[in-house]
């Protein structure tokens, strides 16, 4: 595949996307990964097969991550990076409230997931110094990040927009869910005002890259952090778990 090849593809067409983690050269969730990346392909009229993702995760598989993108221009062109995890510790995470609205699902589907989504694209590239942006969606109820998924903690519940807020559906999200009931958590999937947000006890992020993202401050408010640390280190051992059975 020659550069020009793939610029042509890429300025004339549209890309979908799938990141992946890799633990210990095994990579987590592929079929998930995989039914995403058919979904955001099936928008467009097309389709590839299981053996094809899964050529180009093999491929990858000393990476940490691996960024696998469908170009969609005559068919379906896929290309994939690989990526080692920077090891930079984020001190203080920091979110804010975008002023960028998420769009409406009528308009855009949240499950399509492809590069330069103008809505989340803006909302990225306004975030300043915060590690993410939370984007209200329509009707001004709390959607999710520009590149996570948001879940509050409340007298020890645990809530998190529901699907019908117009969210992703996040492979994370899904995977927390399942660990926090599996200990024992009441985890509700609902519509959240925004000013819940700030009456949490905590707040954290979910996203591929970062697993369990516990959330310092919104805004200039500062929250507290030790349940989602907790939450954080043990959702790493599921998923290690997970790994090391079926996956
Ligand atoms: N929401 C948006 C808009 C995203 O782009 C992403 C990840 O790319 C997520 C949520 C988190 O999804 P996942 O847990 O599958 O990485």
């Amino acid at each position: 595949m020659t550069e020009s090849f793939l610029v042509n593809k890429v300025l004339n067409g549209i890309v979908v996307y799938e990141t992946l983690r890799v633990y210990n050269g095994k990579p987590f969730a592929v079929k998930e990964h995989y039914k995403r990346f058919l979904g955001s392909l099936s928008y467009l009229g097309e389709k590839i097969s299981y053996k094809q993702f899964l050529c180009e995760v093999e491929n990858k598989l000393e990476f940490d991550r691996i960024k696998i993108y469908g170009i969609v221009n005559n068919g379906v062109t896929l290309y994939s990076i690989g990526e080692y995890f920077e090891k930079k510790k984020v001190l203080d995470v920091k979110v804010d409230i975008s002023k960028i609205r998420h769009a409406d699902p009528i308009s855009i589907p949240p499950n399509f997931k492809s590069l330069g989504r103008a809505d989340l694209h803006l909302a990225r590239k306004r975030k300043g110094e915060n590690y993410d942006v939370i984007l209200l969606n329509g009707q001004g109820f709390v959607c999710e990040g520009s590149f996570s998924n948001i879940f509050l903690v409340k007298d020890g519940m645990v809530y998190t927009p529901s699907i019908e807020s117009g969210v992703l559906e996040g492979i994370t999200r899904k995977y927390v869910i399942e660990m926090l009931k599996e200990m024992g958590y009441l985890v509700r999937e609902t519509k959240i005002e925004l000013k819940e947000l700030f009456f949490a006890d905590e707040l954290f992020l979910t996203h591929t890259s970062g697993g369990i993202v516990p959330v310092n401050y919104l805004g200039k408010y500062k929250f507290e952090t030790s349940l989602s640390k907790e939450l954080s280190k043990s959702f790493e051992e599921y998923i290690n778990e997970k790994i090391s059975g079926s996956f």
